[in-house]
């Protein structure tokens, strides 16, 4: 009886919440944007810490950090948490569509490998630990929703286009690690996947199309729904590399070398550009020696190799530890009109290990700061904010996550 009348309340909340809708289902409109990379939504960036908990920061008050979660009486503790999951997170996506004022945030997980069975914790099945969670959290209403399993081994990006997530990983089952590419509709939960013997890893989405790289260094594309795959462009690298297709232009790395770096070795590439809008685009080489590089609007960011020490700092919990960077903190940016390079800003004292996400003008990033280090405090960045057009930045969150929990 009880549970009848619960039934009923629910059904008339939904009713009052939600009207010309059918179910609970909430059918949200995001228009026809390509949402990656995203870690900005309005004035917060929203992110997970350790794998586990997700916070935000108001931009316009730095120091202001908490959990997402807006239940009062919750302790962010365990997995009931809306904002939380206890599985390792492999790739975040925060998603604001126009009309929205807080956004929905998917954590990819790979799935925890014990379950407990009649009170005892057993081992997964390797085809079941293989495969993956995304977690839906909506930072507006404080509600999640669960997709899985999602047969995806180490989901490694995600991108949302006309309310399909589709999500890059490392493989599946047998297949090895080789790509596969799946499309998650996150309004009915179903998963769809890539046919492809290629093992192919998602790149971008543009005009209507969703772009991967296989494993033999092939663009393709495709409808949304994975229909008329065919080739675009074949980057002659005769394998998989680190690519992106935005805006109608491809970027890819090759001419992969390895630059002696201290006592160990770091990656550089020659990273080249295609106007796909061009039918018979050549790839013209943007840079050499690059480090590190992410697209905007179809502009290109980079950092170039060059490896300096800047002595040694005394870190507490470490001893010494010696100050390295990777680049001189220079930030260039390729113009793809113009086909030009230009330096937005020179030695801003702090060297970029990885960009997360550009936006409005500021460039989120992880790095070491080799200036003006405290003394006692690690030099590592965990995340930064950066203005391209002054290279002024700030810390934005320490390395130390007990302080937010
Ligand atoms: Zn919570």
């Amino acid at each position: 009886m009880k549970k009848a009348i619960r039934i009923i309340a629910a059904a008339l909340i939904c009713a009052v919440l939600a009207p010309g809708l059918s179910g609970c289902a909430e059918k949200i409109d995001f228009g026809d944007e390509v949402y990656k990379n995203k870690k900005y939504a309005g004035e917060s960036i929203f992110f997970n810490i350790s794998s586990r908990i997700l916070l935000s920061g108001y931009m316009s008050k730095p120091d202001n950090i908490y959990p997402a979660c807006i239940d009062p009486f919750c302790d962010h503790s365990t997995e009931s948490c809306a904002a939380r999951t206890e599985s390792p997170i492999t790739a975040t996506l925060t998603v604001l569509p126009e009309g929205r004022k807080l956004p929905l945030v998917y954590l990819c997980c790979q799935r925890w490998p014990t379950k407990v069975v009649d009170g005892e914790e057993v081992l997964l099945s390797a085809h079941e630990r293989e495969m993956s969670i995304v977690k839906q959290f909506d930072a507006e209403t404080g509600q999640a929703k669960t997709f899985e399993p999602v047969e995806l081994m180490n989901i490694r990006s995600a991108l949302l286009y006309r309310g399909i997530l589709y999500l890059s990983a490392d493989g599946f089952l047998g297949e090895g690690y080789r790509g596969r590419v799946g499309a998650l509709d996150v309004l009915t939960g179903k998963c769809t996947y890539l046919s492809e013997e290629n093992g192919a890893r998602l790149i971008g989405a543009y005009d209507g199309r969703i772009y991967v790289m296989t494993g033999r260094g092939v663009v393709e594309s495709c409808e949304p729904d994975f229909s008329d795959l065919c080739a675009v462009y074949d980057c002659q690298t005769g394998g998989y590399v680190n690519s992106y297709v935005d805006e109608g232009m491809l970027y890819f790395a090759r001419s992969k070398t390895d630059v002696p770096a201290g006592n160990s070795t770091k990656t550089v590439f020659e990273v080249c550009a295609v106007d796909l809008k061009n039918k018979d685009a050549e790839a013209v080489t943007v840079a050499s020696g690059v480090y590190v590089f992410m697209p905007y609007e179809g502009d290109l960011y980079y950092t170039l190799f060059e490896y300096n020490e800047h002595g040694t700092v005394s870190v507490s919990g470490y001893g010494e530890e010696t100050v390295v960077s990777y680049d001189n903190g220079t930030l260039y940016r390729y113009d793809a009109e113009k086909g030009t390079s230009e330096t937005c800003f020179s030695d801003i004292g702090a060297s970029f290990s990885d960009i997360y996400d550009i936006d409005d003008g500021m460039i989120l990033f992880s790095g070491a700061r080799y200036r003006d280090f405290d003394e006692g405090k690690s030099t590592y960045l965990r995340i930064a904010i950066c203005s391209i057009e002054t290279g002024e930045w700030r810390e934005l969150f320490a390395d130390d996550e007990e302080e937010y929990l």
